[in-house]
């Protein structure tokens, strides 16, 4: 693993995504190295010829930048790394930035593969307006170490949202991104259901290179699911994510718990927030 330092004009971004203001990325890269990273297009702004997840480049900036008055606007680490990588324990960028916005009114959103963010706990109860999330679209950890090789095992992540709510945050569960046949999303709720406040869904969108990739991929480990991705991501076509929009919403009612919908696709979205 490439570590560098670098600097940075300023950690916090003004954002285009939907559910935030702006974004904090305390580091370039990703050590998770997650085989259909959706952040991987980063690497040519970063200046590295090496592979995207052999790489992490921790930004040096200056805190002060980080304006106070932030009330009303929601702030998410990370969108384009994880901020909670392992390398996260030695740095403490992301640490530094939480600390920053602790003394702000901002709705703070950390988004994570990694159960290390137990071990600020008591940073974390210091911040007002919190909400804690953590990704996982299997319970198998087979498929994990295929898919995500560099981030933490299944049960870690379970535990740790059970820490986390334990201790009185509001946690959510991101059940992203769903690969079609393979993600149980029953079996995932109701193994975090009793530790979380919401569950988030999205859809495996396949995008550059990340699509050969994961159809190779399917093609040698679950033939039989084959010309189904074929239908999905070559025809665009959407029966599959109907059906899961479907059942999703069903099981919100069974669950009585709130859920976010994600997908990305404009016509199975539609409708499908609820409850947010
Ligand atoms: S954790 Fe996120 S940013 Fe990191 S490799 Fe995986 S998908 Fe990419």
């Amino acid at each position: 693993m490439k570590i560098s330092t670098v600097k940075a004009k300023s950690i916090l971004v003004k954002s285009n995504l939907p559910a935030s203001d702006y974004v904090a990325n305390p580091y370039a890269g990703c050590v998770h190295n997650c085989r259909y990273c959706y952040a991987s297009f980063m690497k040519r702004f970063t200046g590295h010829g090496e592979d995207w997840g052999t790489f992490l480049d921790v930004k040096d900036y200056d805190s002060d930048n980080i304006p106070r008055l932030l009330k009303g606007k929601t702030v998410l680490l990370s969108s384009v790394t994880d901020p909670y990588n392992p390398y996260e324990m030695k740095y403490r960028k992301s640490r530094e930035v939480l600390e920053r916005l602790s003394d702000t009114e901002a709705h703070v959103e950390i988004l994570s593969k990694s159960d290390l963010m137990v071990k600020d706990i008591d940073l974390l109860k210091r911040i007002p307006d919190l909400s804690v999330g953590i990704s996982l679209n299997t319970l198998d950890d087979d498929f994990r170490r295929d898919m995500e090789p560099g981030a933490p095992s299944v049960q870690r992540r379970l535990k740790a949202l059970e820490a986390l709510h334990a201790e009185g945050i509001t946690t959510y569960l991101f059940i992203s991104p769903i690969f079609p046949y393979i993600t149980d999303i029953r079996a995932i709720m109701e193994a975090a259901n009793d530790s979380v406040d919401k569950i988030c869904f999205e859809n495996l969108n396949l995008r550059g290179s990340a699509k050969g990739e994961i159809i190779g991929y399917i093609a040698e480990k679950y033939p039989q699911y084959l010309d189904g991705y074929k239908l999905i991501y070559n025809k665009g076509d959407l029966f599959y994510w109907e059906q899961i929009k479907a059942d999703v919403e069903a099981m919100s009612e069974q669950y009585s718990i709130p859920l976010v919908n994600y997908f990305y696709h404009a016509k199975i979205k539609k409708g499908g927030k609820k409850n947010d």
